[in-house]
């Protein structure tokens, strides 16, 4: 699914389906930027934004903790939370 990530000032990422109406407010709103990705899974898109924390694994409970500060909005739906083997 193509996806667009605001980074907002809290450091939380809002997740939106690419095109979604809301993304220009929260980009407005936060002051942030926004990027697009292209993920299969919830986890694929926490991976990807947080690449820089999670490095190879990182620590433990880091994926818990990086997941706790991605926001996926409604937009999102259908994306599974993990991806299919
Ligand atoms: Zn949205």
């Amino acid at each position: 699914m193509e996806l667009t990530a605001v980074r907002t000032g809290s450091g939380i990422f809002r997740v939106h389906r690419a095109g979604c109406d809301d993304i220009a407010k929260d980009a407005a709103q936060a002051r942030g930027s926004a990027r697009d990705l292209d993920a299969e899974s919830r986890e694929a898109v926490i991976r990807l934004l947080w690449a820089d924390v999670l490095g190879d694994g990182g620590a433990p409970g880091a994926f818990q903790s990086c997941a706790g500060r991605t926001d996926f909005i409604g937009c999102t739906w259908g994306l599974p939370a993990t991806s299919q083997a």
